[in-house]
């Protein structure tokens, strides 16, 4: 028996499959380069041996209700309940949970196990994972090497972070002042962590444990920074990239246990890897909120719609997408 995870974010998709026991077995991390759809069937191409069937499916993630009708998931959660749960099996007693992925960003405070207050952040891109790409390209110098760089500062630049391209537009200026790259990354990565701490942390105190997760914790120049500006040390969990989807399948697995699933209605691995889909949307002028509906056809069969405000679109599919 297991449970699938399935976190379907703006830029990449992450796949995380648990056994009975909520261990961690399998784990997929894609970019979303061909589109979401495409990394969701290589994601189920790559699981090859898995203990019996799956008793549970879970999405979670931007892209939660076009991966719930992909996959035939039994149920479907925000990011922050997904984290949550899996930040809490990797450490009980966490109470902050620092996440930045590739294009947005969030904090997560809980207290004895329950989540008590959250921010995300999917207006300004500075810090995220595409953000600090972009500006090692522009540096020349490889993403991965980007922590080591800064570490080597020995006098950060000060950069103005206020925002994107703030920080972009005074580290050009900077760099034609002649400073080392060294100092200018580290000084770039003070500035990141000082706006997620403005604007996402909304300077609100970060108690520990606190747990640093989503791919930019693979970069130890942010986590340098965060750390000498907190005055906190970061926990970074093992499975640090795919915490959403093993939150995901977490929940799926609590819900089967409680009873609240009975019989999966998930498609099947082949089928979900293998299955030709087409996507397709239109606005319903029906009344005055103009909702953005999306359908998902399997195979030339329409398998699911959702967006609707009112609920009449979902009701006339043949399959509807799971809600929140
Ligand atoms: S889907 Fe419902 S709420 Fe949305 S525009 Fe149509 S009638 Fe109005």
């Amino acid at each position: 028996m297991y449970f699938i995870g399935t976190d379907v974010g703006s830029l990449t998709t992450k796949v995380a499959l648990v056994d009975a026991e909520g261990r961690l077995f399998f784990s997929s991390y894609r970019r979303n380069d061909d589109g979401p759809i495409e990394a969701i069937k290589q994601a189920f191409g790559e699981i090859k041996r898995t203990p019996g069937t799956p008793a549970g499916a879970a999405t979670t993630g931007s892209g939660r209700q076009l991966a719930a009708v992909i996959i035939g998931a039994d149920t479907a959660v925000n990011e922050i309940t997904a984290h949550a749960l899996a930040a809490l099996t990797v450490e009980p007693g966490v109470r902050t949970v620092i996440d930045i992925g590739g294009q947005d960003s969030k904090i997560i405070y809980l207290k004895s196990g329950v989540s008590v207050g959250f921010n995300m952040n999917t207006v300004c891109a500075a810090g995220t994972g595409s953000f600090l790409d972009h500006q090692a390209a522009r540096l020349n110098i490889p993403i991965e090497e980007f922590g080591e760089y800064a570490l080597r500062s020995t006098s950060p630049v000060a950069i103005a972070g206020r925002c994107g391209v703030f920080a972009e537009s005074d580290l050009i200026h900077k760099q034609q002042l002649g400073y080392r790259r060294e100092d200018l990354i580290a000084g770039l990565c003070l500035a990141l962590a000082k706006n997620y701490l403005t604007n996402v942390a909304r300077n609100r105190k970060v108690e520990p444990p606190a747990l640093f997760q989503g791919g930019v914790a693979a970069n130890s120049g942010i986590r340098w920074a965060l750390e000498k500006l907190l005055k906190v040390e970061l926990v970074i969990p093992e499975h640090f990239k795919v915490m959403g989807a093993f939150g995901a399948a977490l929940l799926a697995r609590q819900r089967y246990r409680e009873g609240s699933l009975k019989e999966s209605i998930f498609r099947g691995l082949p089928a979900v890897a293998e299955s030709d889909y087409r996507p397709q949307g239109f606005i319903c002028e029906d009344c005055a909120n103009s909702c953005e509906i999306s359908e998902l056809y399997i195979g030339g069969k329409l398998a699911g719609r959702w967006g609707s405000r009112c609920g009449k679109w979902e009701a006339g599919a043949e399959t509807t997408a799971v809600p929140d």
